[in-house]
């Protein structure tokens, strides 16, 4: 599984705190699977930060960056896309 982390807006702590307490590891597991599903998606949510392994965000509008793949290889794009276009270059891999 992809590695996904996530930060949770102050408004919505508390009742993310209250759904944690009932089934943690659950409970992250299917925010970690459903944030996957909508960066996949290029769905930018409010109030849910997206942030992939190489965090990257728009310089133009400020939101998440998503991996894509066009005909120079792997690229980031913007998740607002097709409203904001800003591709960025993919931080090459050191592993
Ligand atoms: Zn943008």
């Amino acid at each position: 599984m992809k590695k996904v982390q996530f930060t949770i807006h102050p408004a919505l702590a508390d009742k993310v705190k209250i759904l944690r307490s009932f089934d943690k590891e659950g409970f992250d597991k299917i925010c970690v699977e459903a944030l996957t599903k909508l960066a996949d998606k290029q769905i930018a949510m409010r109030g849910i930060e997206i942030k992939s392994e190489h965090a990257a965000l728009c310089k133009k509008c400020g939101s998440p960056m998503v991996e894509r793949t066009g005909k120079n290889g792997v690229f980031y794009g913007c998740s607002a896309y097709p409203k904001c276009r800003s591709t960025q270059k993919k931080p090459s891999d050191k592993e």
